[in-house]
């Protein structure tokens, strides 16, 4: 058997996850057969309650902004993040030892904030390759950088200085860009043909509001149906099946199609002219490979204020945090051609369509 590769990720959010997927993918293109990964949720299942119920408390408690900006703020710095893990690690320190007890691996990798100081630590005495892939791309918290991290993989440079500030040599950062599945630059369909495909007709904005269908998503597709613009809308609600079913219910206007959770981003994504989704690092950096203009209509206080500017700055799509600067965003794009082109051409500068292999090369290294 092949040597273990044992990823650390949690359901808060779609990210985490998918980012995991992406490399485990990469690896198995990169290096067939070689290496038995293995994926857990570590939150869910090997920590104590409350943390163990995350995945379930994350969207409520993101949707209270000032209380997720005030407690994310808390301990991001070098000397309070390190205050934190401290006062944590007796209560954490059991949970971990059973994880690494049940799931003997000869690397692992975190794919989440909140594994990166008692993991390392637990494994002090039986120090195995641990490597901390970034998956939050300009803001990121200090949870993320561990000095105990054998190489810490980061999408930007801002994600890079990040780490400097905090310690961490250079030489153990790189950058690789954000690992997003390979499907997205790889499909040899063109995008008149998966429009088809999908029953869509055009110009089509793609709806999304993460894995979990966060953010204002019902108000915003509310007030692009009663814009009647000449657009198809497609929403993807993820695992949102209240979201999903409220939309089935709308009187609607326009041609639209709705989704709930898919496993087919990469299709609706080439498909898609326009995408209007919230500030997510995954779906910002897939929507950069697939050249599409984006309209931001939200972000999470901490970890993705950075991202809007990101975006904004690369000019690869505009900022509207209501549900009518939304709809005045896609008119502009709707009837502008050029500005479209232009958005979609920036869009795809910011891509790296290569990270996850890029990543999956560098693992291989670290078990040489
Ligand atoms: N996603 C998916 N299926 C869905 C909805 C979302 O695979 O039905 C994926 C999406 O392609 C992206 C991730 O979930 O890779 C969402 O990550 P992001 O960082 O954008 O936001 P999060 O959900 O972590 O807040």
């Amino acid at each position: 058997m092949g040597k273990r590769i044992l990823f650390l990720f949690s359901d808060t959010g779609g990210g985490h996850r998918a980012a995991t997927n992406a490399i485990i993918e990469a690896l198995d293109l990169e290096f067939p057969g070689e290496f038995k990964a293995d994926k857990i949720d570590f939150l869910r299942y090997y920590s104590p309650t409350p943390l163990r119920y995350s995945p379930e408390l994350y969207p409520p408690l993101s949707r209270m902004r000032m209380t997720w900006k005030v407690s994310y703020e808390a301990a991001n710095g070098p000397m309070r993040s390190r205050a934190v893990n401290k006062l944590t690690y007796p209560y954490l320190r059991r949970s971990a030892k059973r994880l690494l007890e049940e799931n003997p691996a000869d690397l692992i990798v975190s794919v989440h904030p909140l594994a990166n100081a008692v993991i390392p630590r637990v494994m002090r005495r039986n120090p195995i390759p641990f490597v901390t892939v970034v998956t939050d791309m300009v803001s990121t918290h200090a949870f993320w950088y561990s000095p105990a991290a054998d190489m810490i993989l980061v999408p930007t440079y801002q994600a890079k200085n990040r780490g400097l500030r905090l310690g961490i040599p250079s030489s153990r950062i790189k950058v690789v860009g954000q690992p997003v599945s390979p499907m997205f630059g790889e499909i040899p369909e063109t995008k008149e043909q998966l429009k088809k495909e999908h029953g869509w007709g055009k110009p089509v904005v793609l709806l999304v509001g993460g894995g979990d269908g966060m953010g204002p998503v019902r108000r915003v597709a509310r007030a692009i149906n009663e814009s009647e613009l000449p657009v198809t809308l497609a929403v993807i609600c993820g695992r949102n099946e209240e979201l999903y079913a409220d939309l089935t219910k709308l009187k609607w206007k326009i041609p639209h199609f709705l989704y709930g959770f898919t496993s087919e981003m990469p299709r609706y994504m080439k498909a898609a002219d326009i995408f209007v989704t919230k500030a997510g690092p995954g779906s910002i950096s897939e929507a950069f490979i697939c050249g599409l203009p984006i309209v931001l209509y939200s972000y999470l206080p901490g970890q993705e204020i950075g991202n809007v500017d990101y975006v904004l700055d690369g000019h690869a799509g505009t900022f509207a945090p209501d549900p009518t600067s939304v709809v005045e965003a896609i008119r502009l794009l709707v009837e502008d051609e050029t500005a479209r082109e232009e958005m979609s051409t920036a869009s795809l500068k910011l891509a790296r369509p290569d990270a996850a292999r890029e990543i999956a090369r560098l693992l291989a290294q670290q078990l040489e």
